[in-house]
């Protein structure tokens, strides 16, 4: 291998053998009119279509492209790991395979970081290609985490952007299994900035991220960076014994009145169903840290590789 590389592109893919050729061009001519030495990191997360082929096929004709091949899907947000965790740049640089995130921002990324930011974000100015259902999901759930935990993510952005070498070594100490790399990198702190750029539909292919999907990355983002589901429940526990508490002589002294109010079967039914609902919705929240709790306790590898990242690729097979 050549001169250790001063950028590392971190490209995760799943199914995108339809984008990877043009996103293997446009990044490539990007990157080398920087004039620095540079590598493509790109992590195939198991993709069911031939994107592990077309990959190696492009890794065997150029040494920037190191290729690393997951033995399954292990989710955008773990392939991504592993392709930090191999990075050797000094900056290193996330961004999509579906040229939703054009390689074209990335000097812009890069002369911020000469600036002296250790991670500077991309942010959308618009989005192109996506439904009125994602826009909204999206930004109301960065408002909800911003609220409710402790760290500040920033408006609209997503994995696109560029973190010091610094940042990333942080990071890759960071094991834990269920991640929001968007939160993680605000948690570490170090100088942030954003840079704004319009997202572009996708080149080809459809989303991976489905609403199934994009729940649970909100689970982990509200779980991992917060303990607001639990207080809610301390809280409702609170209310309703005040609730309670303050009823039991309003329904004496009404009873005493000769009031029939408060009797009969389905007040008490009622009551009776709406706090076994509660209970049973607070024992999921606790059930969801515990079983998250458990994944952690386990110990388990982030991903398992089915090829060695480090040695070269052989050209024809
Ligand atoms: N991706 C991945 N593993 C998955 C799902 C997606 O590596 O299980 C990759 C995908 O190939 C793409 C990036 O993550 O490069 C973002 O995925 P996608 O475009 O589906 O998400 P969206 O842009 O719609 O949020
Ligand atoms: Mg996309």
């Amino acid at each position: 291998m050549a001169k250790a590389p001063i950028f590392s592109v971190v490209v995760p893919l799943f199914n995108e053998s339809e984008s990877l050729p043009e996103f293997i061009a446009r990044t490539t001519a990007v990157m080398d009119a920087l004039g620095e030495p540079w590598e493509l990191i790109m992590v195939d997360d198991g993709s069911r279509d031939n994107t592990a082929e077309i990959l190696l096929e492009h890794a065997a004709k150029t040494e920037n492209i190191r290729p690393i091949l997951f033995a399954r899907n292990f989710g955008h947000q773990i392939a991504v790991t592993a392709g930090m965790d191999y990075a050797r740049g000094t900056a290193i640089i996330l961004i999509d395979a579906d040229l939703q995130d054009p390689p074209e921002v990335i000097p812009q990324l890069i002369e911020k970081w000469h600036e002296g930011f250790e991670v500077v974000y991309a942010v959308r100015r618009q989005r192109d290609g996506e439904s009125f259902f994602k826009k909204f999901t999206a930004s109301a759930f960065y408002r909800l985490i911003n609220r409710i935990t402790d760290i500040e993510i920033p408006l609209d952005t997503g994995d696109f952007r560029l973190m010091d070498r610094k940042v990333v070594d942080v990071l890759n100490r960071m094991r834990e299994h269920h991640r929001f790399l968007r939160g993680m990198s605000a948690w570490v702190g170090f100088r942030q900035i954003g840079v704004p750029y319009d997202r572009a539909a996708r080149f080809a292919g459809e989303t991976n991220y489905t609403l199934g999907r994009m729940v649970k990355l909100a689970l982990t983002a509200i779980t991992g960076f917060s303990f607001f589901p639990l207080q809610v429940s301390t809280y409702f526990g609170f209310v309703s014994a005040a609730v309670a508490l303050l009823a039991i002589p309003v329904v004496i002294v009404t009873r005493l009145m000769g009031s029939q109010a408060f009797t009969g079967q389905a007040t008490a039914l009622i009551a009776v169903l709406f706090f076994g609902g509660v209970q049973l919705i607070s024992l999921g929240i606790v059930g969801e840290y515990i079983g998250r709790l458990y994944d952690e306790v386990r110990g388990r590898p982030l991903y398992i590789l089915r090829n060695n990242p480090d040695e070269p690729v052989k050209k024809a097979k």
